[in-house]
């Protein structure tokens, strides 16, 4: 196979700007496109820089973006990547590159898993001939322990472009690990913790990081596991954010009433009459669009009297 490969190119210290490198390989039927850079670095520029380790998708040291999606480059075969007889390689997006496809997976991975205190705090000492857990109660973490941090999910976050201080799924997925793991005490601590700014609250739920995931974790559903829980412990925001945990109380008591949301009465229980004027903006933009919901004028849906039945079931089962 007679291909193009398109090579991010960078080196920050040398001063000059990033470039995309057009470099034709020949390929056999089923190579993967780290096949395609080996070749690239054994007969172009023995200075390509990117990383590779396992070369079987186990390790995920290879996550690059191949044809401007997240990917490893070790188990995708260009034969499904490539288009009109092109592949484009570059780094992951919103990160410091460090040379050409190689980046800072401190700043993309390891603080932010750091952050969230990725070990066990047992409740007791460790009894004498350790911990025994019987299967079951490891099943529902068993997932969440195969991650094997290749930062993919990270990569398709919907968050981080726009605040790449956000945790993130991959880090949100080590805390489900350690919250849920029956040996761990410190269940309430983390998610006051997690529920601060840059936490599990900043998740905007879009699903990217579990379309994203190799393993199958689904990401985004461990994210809510935190929130379910830290809800069930009544650790609804950090200190930093209690709008978090009022928008929660009052979502849930507009449902409750009316069976609908009134967007209004969120806005403003959420945000409280000190920051109204911050709302103003927006509420004017709204009108002018004939779309500005009136705070407690809201009128009940049809069988809003179901949907209070779930919510008394669900509060008198809790
Ligand atoms: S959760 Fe999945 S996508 Fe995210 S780092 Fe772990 S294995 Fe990779």
């Amino acid at each position: 196979m007679e291909l193009i490969f398109k090579v991010y190119r960078h080196d920050p210290t040398a001063g000059t700007k990033p470039a995309l490198e057009s470099y034709p390989v020949s390929l056999p039927d089923g190579a993967t496109v780290l096949d395609g850079l080996l070749q690239i670095r054994d007969r172009h520029d023995g200075g390509l820089a990117f990383r590779a380790a396992c070369g079987r998708g186990f390790c995920g040291e290879c996550t690059l973006r191949i044809n401007r999606s997240g990917k490893l480059a070790c188990i995708t075969r260009v034969a499904q990547v490539a288009k009109d007889g092109e592949v484009t390689v570059e780094p992951v997006r919103n990160i410091t590159v460090l040379k050409d496809l190689v980046y800072d997976v401190d700043e993309l991975l390891w603080q932010k898993i750091a952050w969230v205190e990725p070990w066990l705090r047992p409740a007791t000492a460790q009894p004498d001939g350790g911990y025994v857990i019987p299967d079951a109660e490891l099943e529902p973490i068993r997932k969440a322990m195969s991650c094997y941090y290749c930062g993919l999910c990270d990569e398709g976050c919907s968050v981080i472009p726009f605040d790449r201080r956000f945790s993130g799924p991959a880090a949100l997925t080590k805390a489900f690990r350690v919250v849920f793991d029956p040996r761990d005490g410190a269940a309430r601590e983390r998610l006051k913790r997690l529920g601060e700014p840059r936490g599990m609250w900043d998740c905007v739920h879009c699903y990217e990081a579990n379309e994203h995931c190799p393993r199958g974790i689904d990401p985004t559903d461990r994210i809510f596991d935190l929130r379910d829980k830290a809800v069930e412990l009544g650790v609804k925001s950090g200190t930093a954010n209690p709008q978090v945990a009022r928008h929660y109380d009052s979502f849930a008591a507009s449902v409750r009433q009316s069976g609908w949301l009134d967007e209004g009465r969120l806005a403003l229980e959420t945000w409280g009459l000190g920051r109204l004027g911050e709302l103003l903006p927006m509420a004017w933009r709204a009108l002018r669009r004939g779309k500005l919901p009136v705070p407690y004028l809201h009128r009940k849906r049809p069988g809003a009297e179901w949907i209070r039945r779930i919510f008394d079931k669900v509060e008198k089962r809790s």
